[in-house]
């Protein structure tokens, strides 16, 4: 997909994902929406937290351009299959939730399938409100990730944290031992 030279932000994000694709772009403009809603910078610690309601392309923008991230425990993911993202900010204790509005029928080819680069190239230019609904919300962040105790399975031997360990005929076994000792 050549969309031109792009713009300096989407640069990274695209290195980031490893390819460019419209996916990508519905995340990059969302974290855009997102961030001229909230007044945003980059997540330096876990004061901003965000929640996508699927865990496409889309997602990695919000890793590599907010920093909120799986691995940091302030990306949570909310299986609903949408194109939609809740970005949280504790420090000003504000919410805004931004979803896709715009229209990926328009670019279906007569023969089937999308016409990938038209639909992209919308993404990259068409003004944020004709593609997005933005709004404020409340939302309880969260708690902040918290340093838990592992446990020893008591079949594979691996250390595995206490909240998700099993007890299965008196032993305390990690999840995978746990399902295969009932399968
Ligand atoms: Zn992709
Ligand atoms: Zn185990």
């Amino acid at each position: 997909m050549d969309l031109g030279p792009l713009p300096d932000q989407l640069q990274p994000v695209v290195a980031f994902h490893g390819h460019l694709c419209p996916g990508l772009l519905i995340g990059y403009r969302a974290v855009q929406a997102a961030s001229q809603a909230l007044d945003l910078g980059r997540s330096e610690d876990e004061e901003l937290v965000t929640v996508a309601e699927n865990n496409s392309c889309s997602v990695d923008a919000f890793q590599q351009m907010l920093s909120t991230t799986f691995g940091k425990g302030n990306l949570v993911w909310q299986d609903n299959g949408k194109q939609a993202f809740t970005v949280m900010d504790r420090r000003k204790n504000r919410a805004v939730r931004v979803s896709f509005i715009g229209d990926r029928l328009k670019h279906q080819r007569p023969g089937g399938g999308t016409d990938r680069e038209a639909f992209a190239r919308e993404l990259l230019n068409a003004p944020l409100d004709s593609l997005f609904k933005v709004e404020e919300v409340a939302v309880e962040p969260p708690p902040r990730a918290v340093i838990e105790t592992s446990i020893i399975c008591g079949r594979c031997g691996e250390p595995t944290q206490a909240s998700r360990a099993v007890t299965v005929d008196g032993k305390t076994l990690c999840r995978p031992c746990a399902a295969e000792v009932n399968a």
